[in-house]
């Protein structure tokens, strides 16, 4: 059953479809890569067999006017330029020459220019050197058919009979002369093939001859005397080179198709191995075990990054729920002793005399207990809300000297009452500050509260305030009992109290309320406390 929600859901996993988009990516940058080549390559091999077929074409349309072959002692020398003085040279020295032909010629290693013409329905050959110097003006018979038959058989024969083929078809479309079509079976000749050919560049196409199994380059070039000399050429050569190379194309194209989608999907494995490991963790903590940590990879900085997070939340998460339960567990047993008090009233005064005072007497402590209980319960929702920043505190600007002056005339009676010196040491200049007023004037408040609640009798308390560049300080230092080291560390924490302080009033939850609160408002709460000389509570907030 895992096997089969294995098998059903890979192909919907990341890994997979990363996997997919490489493969897919990388498909398609080859097969453009590889197409490019294609094109260029065949291209290529194309204007080749172009060129090839014009310098036949051309041979022939010599071969035709001159009804001659090249000499022995000539050679054809394809590539030099025959520059334009020359052709006005052969001009001049025939009248009304139409030059139809122009060539050069190595004769014993010299240059020669042979311009071939027609003048008057004579056929002239202008041979002049390379110090353009008309060397002899020859008179030529236009070659006939049959002869031309001849030279066509030879050509072709010298080439193959299977490979090129060659035809002269006159301009409405009749073969006047053609090499050996046999082993061109399916070869015809349609007029609209012929339609539009120049002389110059020649009209190319390929074409499918049935009885052959090649493709067939065919140029069609209108020569001196309007007829149309048509030259093709089998491409099996040309055709075996682009198969060649599409059979390796394919061969490199498949096994790196293999090995790139193996390499894909193993890349992809290794980098999603950290976030599987993340969501083990993840299924763990759905089970309730949030003792684990996820183990760090090295699959790289995202997934270390994403792993420290998960980690910190699990931390968080773990410091949240023995919190909670540590809360909770106070809660039940700070809320029991209240409670069992009123319960014991109750009982004492239903169970005693049940004269009216007596029940009066009970109804004061009952209200007296369920009024310490509720402002318990409002405290613990109060620390609740600033702390989880449910509630946003509104900020006012105002003069700290006036709300501590307000603080020390409400604590003083107090003070005075336990025959305490309560000073207040307050700077020369107003210093303003931005918070939240009530909710300052209640840290205050439970400074000075605890500062006279736990300093004896004849003691001395002082609420100073004082400020550098960046903060101002509210500092309440009392001569009291002190905290012991290992209670400092302890104090802030909800219904926290220390064992001395347990006869005194107080639910252990001023402090962390102050805390809260000076959070809230970017600020710090310290303690510096010994017990024999007593406390110093510093709140810093920034201006
Ligand atoms: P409560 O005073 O109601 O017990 P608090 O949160 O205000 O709760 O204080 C927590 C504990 O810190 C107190 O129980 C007491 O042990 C200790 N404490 C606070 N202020 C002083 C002080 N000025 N001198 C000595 N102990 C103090």
């Amino acid at each position: 059953m895992f096997l089969k929600k294995e098998n059903n859901s890979i192909f919907r996993t990341v890994k997979f479809q990363v996997a997919l988009w490489y493969v897919m990516l990388f498909s398609f940058s080859s097969l453009l890569f590889f197409s490019i080549i294609y094109v260029f390559l065949y291209v290529n091999v194309t204007r080749q067999v172009d060129e090839r077929l014009i310098t036949v074409s051309e041979k022939i349309e010599d071969f035709y006017l001159k009804g001659e072959s090249y000499e022995d002692n000539e050679l054809l020398a394809p590539n030099v330029h025959i520059p334009e003085n020359i052709i006005a040279i052969a001009e001049n020295a025939v009248k009304n020459l139409v030059v139809v032909h122009s060539e050069t010629v190595m004769v014993d290693n010299k240059l020669l220019y042979e311009i071939t013409g027609v003048s008057s329905d004579i056929i002239y050959e202008v041979k002049i050197d390379q110090n353009e110097k008309v060397l002899e003006i020859e008179t030529k018979v236009k070659n006939e058919l049959e002869f031309l038959e001849k030279g066509f058989v030879a050509e072709s024969l010298r080439e193959g009979t299977k490979t090129i083929f060659i035809c002269l078809i006159s301009p409405d479309g009749r073969i006047l002369a053609n090499s050996d079509l046999s082993r061109w079976p399916g070869l015809r000749f349609n007029r609209h093939f012929i339609e539009g050919v120049e002389n110059e560049t020649g009209k190319f196409r390929t074409v499918t001859v049935s009885g052959v199994s090649n493709k067939v380059r065919i140029c069609d070039r209108r020569i001196f005397d309007g007829n149309i000399l048509e030259v093709g050429i089998r491409l099996s050569y040309e055709e075996k080179l682009l198969k060649t190379y599409s059979n390796i194309f394919i061969s490199v194209f498949l096994s790196s198709l293999f090995f790139g989608s193996a390499v894909g999907w193993f890349v992809s494995k290794k980098s999603m191995a950290g976030v599987d490991r993340v969501s083990e963790a993840a299924l763990n903590i759905g089970q309730g075990n949030f003792s684990g940590q996820v183990p760090y990879g090295n699959e790289g900085e995202e997934i270390r990054n994403l792993v420290s997070a998960f980690n910190d939340m699990i931390n968080k998460i773990r410091f949240l729920i023995t919190q909670l339960s540590e809360v909770t567990d106070n809660i039940a047993h700070d809320l029991r002793t209240p409670i069992t008090r009123i319960r014991g009233t109750i009982e004492t005064t239903v169970g005693g005399d049940p004269s009216i005072e007596n029940y009066r007497e009970m109804a004061g402590e009952v209200v007296e207990e369920c009024d310490r209980l509720v402002g318990m319960i409002n405290t613990m929702l109060d620390i609740t809300a600033v702390d989880s920043g449910m509630l946003v505190l509104s900020k006012t600007d105002v003069v700290a000297n006036e709300l501590l002056t307000r603080a020390y005339s409400l604590f003083s009676p107090l003070a005075e009452m336990k025959d305490i010196e309560f000073i207040l040491d307050l700077p020369p200049e107003p210093i303003t500050i931005s918070c939240n007023i009530p909710y300052l004037q209640r840290v205050v408040a439970n400074l000075l509260d605890n500062a006279i609640k736990y300093t004896p009798e004849k003691g001395k308390i002082l609420l100073s305030l004082s400020s550098d560049d960046n903060n101002i300080s509210i500092i309440v230092r009392d001569t009291g009992c002190g905290i012991g080291t290992d209670d400092q560390k302890h104090i802030f924490d909800r219904f926290y109290r220390a064992d001395d302080s347990r006869s005194l009033p107080g639910n252990g939850l001023g402090l962390s309320l102050a805390l809260a609160i000076v959070k809230a408002h970017n600020g710090t709460i310290t303690v510096e406390s010994s017990q024999s000389t007593g406390s110093i509570f510093t709140v810093k907030l920034p201006k």
